[in-house]
């Protein structure tokens, strides 16, 4: 009896470590290893829910593509290393200035996606010019001086009946808008007709 007892301690020992395992493995596969921000697998899947949640009567969303402006520069002048630090700051911004329920992630290399779950086009509008403003704002030291950064963001107010790729798509068709229009703004996508 003793030893059953102390074989189901070791199986209970390892059935928790197990379960804690499984819990860290699944934050490290939703979260980029750089910035700690969500990646674009679990973004994928909130964006997804979203739309679920829409499609059953919920309020709708908005998605907002984020790409720094000239970031190719950036490394040339300073090198990948200050590169990848103005990244990680930048995501800072970017958290520190949404609201509670809002998600931001990475969607790779100098692209960021913002979730404004339960959000009207106004309300993301005021959200978005937060964002250019704060990064606008923001130094970096690099070298023997600062690196200011600027951001451009396409946002699009999902539509009901839309798939998630048809929303992501004319955020990133306004993405390319604000580029064109000057970088440093942002520019709402165009309903779908
Ligand atoms: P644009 O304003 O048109 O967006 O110009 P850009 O230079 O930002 O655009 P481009 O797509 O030409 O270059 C993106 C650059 O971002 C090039 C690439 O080396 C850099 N980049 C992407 N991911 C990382 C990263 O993880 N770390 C660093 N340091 N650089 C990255
Ligand atoms: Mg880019
Ligand atoms: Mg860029």
């Amino acid at each position: 009896l003793r030893r059953l007892t102390r074989i189901a301690r070791i199986s209970d020992h390892y059935q928790s470590m197990m379960r804690d395992l499984n819990v860290a493995l699944l934050e490290t596969s939703n979260r980029d290893p750089l910035t700690g921000l969500l990646n674009r697998r679990a973004l994928m899947d909130m964006i997804k829910q979203e739309v679920q949640r829409a499609s059953r009567g919920g309020e709708s969303f908005v998605v907002a593509m984020l790409d720094v402006d000239h970031f190719k520069s950036v490394n040339d002048r300073y090198g990948h290393e200050t590169g990848d630090r103005a990244l990680v700051e930048l995501a800072g911004v970017l958290c520190k200035n949404l609201r509670e329920y809002d998600l931001c992630g990475r969607w790779g290399g100098e692209e960021f996606l913002v979730l404004l779950p339960n959000t009207q086009a106004e309300a993301a509008q005021r959200v978005m010019d937060r964002l250019v403003g704060a990064v606008r704002a923001l130094s970096i030291a690099a070298g023997d001086g600062m690196l200011r950064l600027t951001i451009s963001i396409g946002m699009a107010y999902h539509q009901l009946g839309e798939t998630f790729s048809e929303t992501l798509s004319r955020a990133d068709q306004a993405l390319y808008l604000a580029k064109q229009d000057g970088r440093d703004r942002v520019a709402l996508g165009f309903p779908k007709r």
